[in-house]
């Protein structure tokens, strides 16, 4: 697969998997990739790469590829290949149908962190100006949405603070719900250069992972915090920092809003706060925890990288305040080496939020209900956009299920793979009259699709991608569209046969637009982006020709910092008598996210099945052995995976990763969500097991 001949030309691009954003340079044959090439002078990577990017590439190519379009009227149906005039044609003609009998907002659309910068815009254009309707969102409600809000609402931007390379600079750093070993493994070589060169390290994570005790690297403290309980952690971590008098309070009084500051430190210091009163909560021994706080605090610069180990709760969005409390009260925001920096999952995660497919903000984050910024877009789409916010993924099916939502374009995510619950998301699709998939493979979600449209994989894309680092970089076209159009082409033919016209000749013009409509983008061309080495941080601006590397360095972008009080509410996901144990979930290194792609290469063979991890005593409890078929049993359904005793996880929690669509894991999970954004917990699930003979 990998070495196909002699390449005859070169195309440099951006790996389509991780939110590192790593640089390739694809060495071609015609219309062959020979092989790819980590890209010496990529920005976020520096001639760097890991398993995925660098040979987890062939499922572009592979034999599953659907490369015509497909229609039926009943899901029982079998599916007939069409021209794509007829499947547009047929979606358009659904979609009218839909609105016409049920009403305008009986239908939606979610785009997706797969595609450009560029397609993402035109789907959230495409529902808000060609369908009529708020009722879009994005893969990213279920993995950074609480990022979104939490960063929004305390620093005032949503967007980790600084670049990769800050890392360097560090003295100390938390690591917390987040395996970069495995989900990010160029910026994990970056983290452990600096580790190797004496900087501290402190995990937070239920699990063992790979940083708490590599070859080289010892973490300095790691706390295992029971699942669910981060909040409560991050609190007392707090308390001893504001009680033994390790606040920067020269930073504080000039950069944070006062009154904030004053409540949040009367909360945190409140004995109910403390590190013991917090340790029954939080299973982490007090001792460890105050000593993690005051290296923290006291040992130059701190930076916190987090994951979605903290964002996936029921207190996603608390606990992220939470660590941006941390970072004002000790000062570690604004310069080089500190920051709060969340680790993005998806390639493109953050421009699908930067490019406005939440149903509440507009490119931007600028909220819907604010009449300038709506006015500005109408003006330039001709068209009236509604001031409600629409519907989020989660309650798009539940209208589903009430019978309000009848319609939905989902464009790269397979949402029943993805999505927690899964007997209540497929009851939801079930309900629905018109689900059009536009996709690279016949996913999960296309069982329930009536139209399929082939989607283009990165190679043949022509747009940008917004790395965890705000670096738009540009992805550059491999090869043709393997289907005859690229995904943003289609969007387009789907718009025009709704009757509102969408004629761009080149991605570009998409770009100019956004630059036009979105303030953090004004500087931001493809030209302007091949000027300055091929990327750009955002914002750049006439203020910053050159993109902004670190952010909030002489003020917060809202102005002054505000403090939260992050009060701790259990989950309603607790262990039980029947659900003893806590499922948490995460990733291996060779596989990515449900597998769609890696799965399709040969990386499969390093990772062939989900296993379940279970600690040494649960497991004799239960009379398990290494191997055993056990079920694993929650409150929604029931998964069978394989055993594997180990004490990377702890006594009472159960580990597992979701690469394989057979192992089932969000069978399994809840419906349990973030308070403010929804974002499901994925990351506790009260669960029971049992040893079962093989399914
Ligand atoms: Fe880089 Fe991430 Fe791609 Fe690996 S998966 S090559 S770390 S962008």
């Amino acid at each position: 697969v990998i070495m196909m001949g002699q390449p005859e030309h070169s195309v440099v691009t951006t790996c389509a998997y991780c939110g590192v954003g790593c640089a390739f340079k694809a060495d071609m044959k015609g219309q062959e990739v020979v092989r790819m090439v980590p890209w010496k002078d990529g920005k976020a990577n520096r001639g760097h790469s890991c398993v995925k990017g660098r040979f987890a590439w062939g499922y572009a190519t592979h034999k599953d590829r659907v490369l015509k379009p497909m229609i039926r009227e009943k899901i029982t149906d079998p599916w007939r290949e069409v021209s794509w005039e007829e499947a547009i044609g047929y979606a358009a003609s659904q979609i009218r149908r839909i609105q016409n009998q049920y009403g305008r907002d009986s239908v939606g659309g979610i785009t997706s962190s797969r595609c450009t910068n560029e397609e993402t815009y035109l789907v959230q254009k495409l529902v808000r100006a060609a369908f009529g309707t708020n009722n879009v969102d994005t893969c990213a409600r279920v993995c950074h949405s609480p990022t979104g809000y939490g960063l929004k609402t305390t620093l005032g931007e949503s967007a980790g603070t600084q670049t990769f390379d800050s890392v360097m600079h560090t003295d100390v750093v938390i690591v917390m719900g987040a395996n970069p070993s495995a989900a990010h493994p160029v910026f994990a070589s970056r983290l452990k250069s600096r580790l190797r060169q004496g900087a501290k390290l402190i995990v937070i994570d239920p699990r063992t992972i790979e940083l708490v005790s590599s070859p080289h690297i010892k973490a300095d403290y790691h706390l295992p915090v029971r699942p669910g309980t981060n909040t409560a952690l991050l609190t007392s971590m707090a308390h001893v920092i504001a009680t033994e008098n390790l606040i920067d309070e020269a930073f504080v009084a000039e950069r944070c809003e006062t009154k904030a500051f004053n409540e949040w430190r009367e909360f945190v210091s409140r004995p109910e706060n403390s590190p013991e009163a917090m340790a029954e909560i939080t299973g982490v021994n007090a001792n460890d925890l105050r000593g993690a706080a005051r290296l923290f605090a006291t040992h130059g610069n701190g930076s916190i990288y987090y994951g979605l180990g903290v964002t996936e709760h029921s207190q996603g969005s608390t606990t992220v305040m939470a660590i941006a409390n941390l970072a004002m009260a000790t000062g570690n925001i604004g310069r080089e080496g500190v920051g709060v920096n969340p680790l993005r999952g998806q390639n493109n995660v953050q421009g699908s939020c930067d490019m406005g497919s939440f149903p509440h903000e507009l490119p931007g984050y600028r909220h819907v209900s604010d009449n300038a910024v709506r006015q500005q877009f109408e003006q330039a789409w001709g068209v009236t956009i509604q001031p409600e916010p629409g519907l989020r993924i989660p309650n798009m099916f539940d209208a589903a299920l009430s019978g309000s939502f009848k319609a939905l374009y989902c464009q790269g995510e397979d949402i029943v793979q993805s999505d927690p619950n899964t007997q209540h998301v497929t009851a939801a699709l079930s309900a629905m009259e018109c689900i059009i998939v536009q996709d690279i493979f016949l996913n999960e979600t296309a069982k329930y699709a009536h139209v399929f449209l082939p989607g283009s994989s990165f190679l043949e894309k022509d747009g940008t991608f917004t790395n965890a680092e705000r670096r738009i970089s540009r992805v550059r076209q491999v090869m043709e569209p393997q289907a005859g159009l690229a995904d943003w082409e289609a969007t387009c033919a789907l718009s025009n046969a709704l009757g509102y016209p969408m004629n761009y000749k080149h991605p570009s013009e998409i770009m100019d637009e956004i630059a036009s409509l979105t303030p953090t983008f004004t500087g931001v061309s493809f030209k302007r982006i091949d000027e300055l080495g091929g990327s750009v941080q955002w914002p750049c601006n006439e203020d910053a020709p050159e993109g902004t590397p670190i952010m909030h360095i002489d003020q917060f972008v809202r102005g002054k910092g505000k403090f939260v009080i992050t009060q701790y509410v259990p989950s309603d996901e607790r262990s039980t008598r029947k659900f003893p144990l806590l499922l948490t979930t995460g990733r291996i290194l060779s596989q990515y996210n449900v597998g769609a792609q890696t799965r399709r290469t040969d990386n499969v063979l390093w990772h062939h099945e989900d296993v379940l991890e279970i600690h040494p005593h649960d497991a004799e409890e239960r009379g398990i052995s290494m191997g055993d078929w056990v079920a694993v049993q929650s409150r929604s359904g029931e998964t069978a995976l394989r055993a594997e005793i180990t004490d990377r996880v702890q006594p009472g929690v159960v580990y597992t990763t979701f690469h394989h669509p057979e192992s089932g894991a969000n069978v399994v999970t809840t419906d349990s969500s973030d308070w403010a954004t929804d974002c499901p917990e994925y990351k506790v699930t009260a669960v029971q097991v049992r040893r079962v003979t093989q399914p």
